[in-house]
Order: C-alpha cells, then structure tokens, then sequence
C-alpha cells in the first residue's frame, strides 16, 4: 500500500503511458502500468497528463530590499501555480548574493518561506574566496550590466575560480557602452569569449537567455559537452514588433526581430533548457525603464499551447525543464524514477483558458500575454507527493526545500 496513486497518463522513455505512481514518503517508489493501490489515489481523466514536476533555472526572487517587486514567498507560490516544483534564485538581489553572511540570509528567508522547491545561487565578481567558501547550488556571472548593474570585472577568473556551474549572462560590455540598444552583435561577441574560456577551462557553463542566431551557432559549432543554454519563452514567442507596440515589454537581452525568433525555433531540437528569467518589476518601476518580464505562471502553459499548435511535442517540455536542467545541473534528488521525490506537473491539454494577470501569484501583476487565450494549462502541482496546487488554489504551507545540488556544491 502506498501514501499516494496517481492514476493516469504520463511520459514514461518519451512516450506516453496509462498507469500509476506509487509514492510513499514523498518519493517514487513505483512507476506501473499496472493497477496500485494507495491510502489516497488521485486521478487525473480524460486529456490531462501527469508531467515530471518542473525546473526553471532562471528565477529573479528579489525579496531582501526589493520586496514590494517579488518576496519569496509570493515568487514561489507563482512557481507552483504555474506548474514550476523548483526554481533557481538568481542572485543579482539587493544587498546581491556575493559572500557568504548574505547567502547565509538568503537561505534563511527560503527556509519555511518557500513554496516551491530551490537551488541557491551566488554572483560572482572579483570575490572568489568568498565563493570558495560559499556552498552554493551555481554561481552567476554577468559579463554586461543588467538589473543590479553589476558586471564582472574579469570574466575569465570569475568563471574558473567558481566551485560548480556558472551560469552567465553574455552580453558584452563594451557593445553596450556603446549601443545601449544592445544589438545581437553584443550577445554573439560575449558568447564567443566564454566560449574560448569554457575551451580553456573545461568545466560547466551555463549561457543564460540565448536570443540570437549567431549566439546559438557559436554554441552548437563549438560542440563542448559541458556548455549548455537556455533559451526563454519571450524570446521564442515575441519580436522586436511586440515592443515597440508595448514598452512594458523591455528586457536583457531584448526582443529581437522575426529572423532571430525564427533561428531559434529551428534550433528548438537542440534547445538544452528553457527557463523563463522571470524578473519581475512593478508597473510603476517599469515605467521607469526596468527590464525584464514576468513568465512564471504562464510559461508551461505557453509550451502546452505551441504542443496543441503542432510546434513542440510534450517529451520536449519535460527534456528543456526536467531531465536536461536535471543532468546539466547536477540535481541528484529529482527525475521521474523510482527513489527520487515525487515532484509532479499535471497539464489539462485541452483547457482553454485566458491569461489575466490579476490573477497572478507574483507581484508583478502584468503578462506580455494580458488577454491572449491559450490552449493548455497546469491545473495541478504535486511537490513531495503532496498537492500543492489545484486548479488555480494554493494548498497549505511553505514546505519547499533546497535541491540536493551534486555539481554546484561539490
Ligand atoms: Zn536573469
């Protein structure tokens, strides 16, 4: 007897299969497409999927002293209710994450504040003794300004001196001092050096928010298995056009022209991970000119809706945001198998539904999509074998955790 069935579809070696998951003790203890029985069994029915639970390796928190932007609390029930069981706390906060009393804070607001599960990052510039002593899940480096307006000073020491996986912002410096408009030249220029240092250095580079054709070629060609990338919904889905019609829509990289897009949809097989760099900022602060776009709670739903238009196919939404963020960081707890935990993302295919942002769990309380309907949506989140979502409803407490992270922390 199990604590908990879930009885339904799900993906099982890339295709889909009618069955149950036997969990007990929040984790996988069988995966069957025989009958099990449990204490509690949940079904799913007609036209919904249980996916593996979730990972975004790119999430803007804020909290510390931005916390009428986004609290960790509010961040991650946005998490969960877009179907998202662990989210990557990038560390460009303010006070930022760069020694080891704040990341010591910063562990502290997440325990007992989070809703979904966590990896804790740490930013890199100039203090690698700090980050040696530091234990975080990866490091952050940025070789441009963005939000925060730090950058690295020396890129290449930030990067070989960090203890696990550095994920980077690659935009170059200097482009942007002298284009501010941040042209793709800036993205493929930064790319082109971490790309010589992950030559030089041989260990785990993660290029955050590829948004280029040139950007995504220099990767591919170079062809070393220890780089990976993400690529963003914005990106996939909106243009240059959708900016200059709404101005809400600035972001780091920018929206790029309908050519760009496209390069990146014809690469989309070899896409390792897509996260959405949530960055959420209120309305009043975007006006200012803040950058960065909420995508938390409707990413997955974006994907579903590209799988009902024939773009995508559902194995590739579990590849970009399981199994590869899985593998590429090191995350030895989490995978749809028997003795990791039992993280679940349950899809309704055929729900249509529209996106309304006052709705939303984040703070930021606006979408590129206001108003757009979309076809496909999570309508629940199992974290630990216990339903943390249903239809839109946040179920009991804070009871996230910090992810069992083999590389960052090594
Ligand atoms: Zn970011």
């Amino acid at each position: 007897m199990y604590d908990l069935v879930l009885k339904g579809k799900f993906l099982k070696n890339g295709k889909l299969v009618e069955g149950n998951i036997g969990v007990s003790d929040g984790r996988i203890v069988r995966l069957s497409t025989g009958e099990l029985k449990g204490e509690e069994t949940l079904r799913t029915g007609l036209g919904k999927v249980i996916l593996p639970g979730l990972i975004d390796v790119h999430v803007h928190l804020r909290d510390f002293r931005q916390r009428s932007k986004e609290t960790v609390r509010t961040g991650t029930m946005a998490a969960i209710h877009g179907g998202i069981t662990t989210v990557f706390d990038m560390p460009n906060t303010d006070p930022p994450v760069m020694d080891s009393g704040t990341f010591k804070m910063r562990a502290k607001l997440f325990r007992g504040g989070a809703y979904s599960d966590y990896a804790l990052g740490f930013l890199l510039n100039g203090n690698c003794t700090e980050a040696r002593r530091t234990r975080a899940d990866f490091y952050k480096a940025f070789m441009g300004a963005s939000t925060g307006g730090m950058f690295s000073e020396d890129f290449e020491s930030d990067y070989s001196c960090a203890p696990g996986v550095v994920s980077v912002h690659a935009e170059d410096a200097g482009v942007i001092a002298r284009n501010p408009e941040r042209p793709p030249e800036a993205e493929v220029r930064a790319i082109k050096r971490a790309l010589k240092a992950a030559e030089m250095f041989k260990k785990p580079l993660n290029v955050c928010h590829v948004s280029t054709a040139g950007g995504i070629e220099e990767i591919l060609s170079a062809g070393l298995p220890w780089v990976s990338f993400e690529v963003t919904p914005h990106h996939l889905f909106l243009t240059r056009k959708d900016y200059e019609k709404n101005p809400l829509l600035k972001v780091y990289p920018p929206l790029r022209d309908e050519e760009q897009r496209r390069a990146l949809w014809e690469s989309f097989s070899r896409i390792p991970i897509i996260a959405s760099d949530h960055a959420p900022h209120t309305p009043e602060d975007k006006e200012n000119g803040a950058a960065g776009i909420p995508g938390l709670e409707t990413e997955v739903a974006l994907l579903l809706d590209a799988v009902n238009r024939g773009l995508i196919e559902l194995p590739d939404i579990a590849e970009k945001m399981h199994v590869n963020p899985i593998r590429i960081f090191g995350i030895r707890n989490k995978g749809l198998e028997v003795g990791k935990e039992a993280d679940f993302t349950v899809v309704d295919l055929k729900r249509e539904w529209k996106v309304r942002p006052e709705e939303f769990y984040t703070r930021a309380k606006w979408s590129p999509w206001e108003g757009k309907k979309l076809k496909g949506k999570v309508v629940m989140t199992v974290l630990h074998g216990r339903v943390v979502m249903e239809e839109d409803e946040i179920v009991g407490k804070p009871e996230g955790v910090r992810i069992d992270a083999g590389k960052g922390n090594a």
